[in-house]
């Protein structure tokens, strides 16, 4: 691989990111509001709602087997999952709301595309939304976090099924846009491919609905690829993310200081291509590596680092092997004190 490390800084405080607005930092008192550990009771109910629904999924893909899934729906999803949720990870997270690394108009369109095949909106709005999050998080203001939404297992159980869908029907894309995402105001090819977002949501069924059809022959086995490669595959890669929210804002460990409530999950960090590394993100938000340790699997950071090698991603950040020590040094005194 080239030389393509950059150091990069450490999480700034709430109320300050790189390209946004700078907003009034919060009171202390604000901060000491975010409850010290998690419930049992939420971690109950966190665990029924993480490990449940996917079992349900893997029931009917078993029950169907030979009737209404066929190898090639799995083709359909598998593909389809991996190439939508890398436009997402590398795309409308490390790319465009970070800006961690550099690349040229082709492969930033391509992720903005294969972003919105997600269903997870415009990218503009993605990114607006998300900077607010860092810029907040865990405090007045942020759009998704689990922590604010009372005392007590009722405030928890409310508080979780905000960060995880309710926060998309109460406070999502709520920004101005222009405040937060200057930068993707100015860039009119991504202006350009926000503008074709239905496009982009009819070709993320219309495709495997097509390969479906030209494979098997029928319209029948059309819309079987289209239910797994399309509908069973949004759903899925939907709520990993959203889990990325509730779960890992919940639910994991903390090496890092990172002024919130974010935990590293390695389950989600799977189902998510590394961005269940979310401590880790919460610390060095620029950083383009996501897993900073090296058992921690991180397969966005791995598909950067092989743009990196061939000339695709330009000034790729990621901390210096001396701020990493720095940081989980301060936050072993934090956790002394
Ligand atoms: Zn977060
Ligand atoms: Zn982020």
């Amino acid at each position: 691989m080239r030389a393509v490390v950059d150091h990069v800084e450490l999480a700034p405080p709430p109320g300050s990111l790189p390209g946004s607005p700078t907003e009034p930092s919060p009171p202390a008192a604000a901060i000491a509001t975010v409850r010290p550990r998690t419930s049992a009771a939420s971690r109950a109910v966190t665990l029924v709602a993480v490990v449940v629904p996917p079992l349900g999924v893997l029931s009917a893909a078993g029950l169907l087997w030979g009737v209404a899934v066929r190898p090639l729906d799995l083709v359909c999803f598998a593909v389809l999952y991996v190439a939508t949720g890398l436009g997402i990870t590398i795309g409308y997270h490390r790319l465009f709301t970070h800006r961690s690394f550099e690349a040229c108009t082709a492969l930033r369109v391509t992720l903005a595309v294969l972003g919105a095949m997600t269903l997870q909106g415009p990218v503009t709005q993605w990114v607006t939304d998300h900077r607010k999050h860092h810029a907040r998080s865990d405090i007045e203001g942020d759009p998704h976090s689990p922590h604010l939404s009372g005392a007590g297992v009722a405030g928890a159980v409310r508080g979780l099924c905000h960060a995880h869908v309710g926060w998309l029907f109460s406070s999502k894309g709520m920004e101005r846009g222009a405040d937060w995402g200057a930068d993707l105001y100015a860039d009119r090819p991504i202006r350009l491919v926000d503008r074709c977002y239905l496009l982009w949501v009819v070709l993320s069924v219309a495709i495997p609905f097509l390969v479906g059809l030209l494979a098997g022959g029928t319209v029948a086995l059309g819309v079987e690829a289209l239910v797994w490669g399309g509908l069973v595959r949004i759903f899925a890669f939907e709520h990993a993310t959203f889990a990325v929210n509730s779960i890992c804002h919940t639910f994991g460990s903390r090496p890092y200081d990172a002024r919130d409530e974010s935990r590293n999950n390695w389950l989600i960090a799977l189902l998510t291509f590394g961005e269940g590394w979310h401590n880790n993100h919460h610390a060095f938000p620029r950083s383009a590596r996501h897993g900073l340790e090296r058992h921690q699997l991180d397969l966005s950071w791995l598909v950067i680092s092989a743009l990196g090698s061939v000339g695709l991603a330009r000034s790729v950040r990621m901390p210096t092997p001396s701020q990493r020590e720095r940081a989980l040094r301060r936050a072993e005194l934090a956790r002394a004190g």
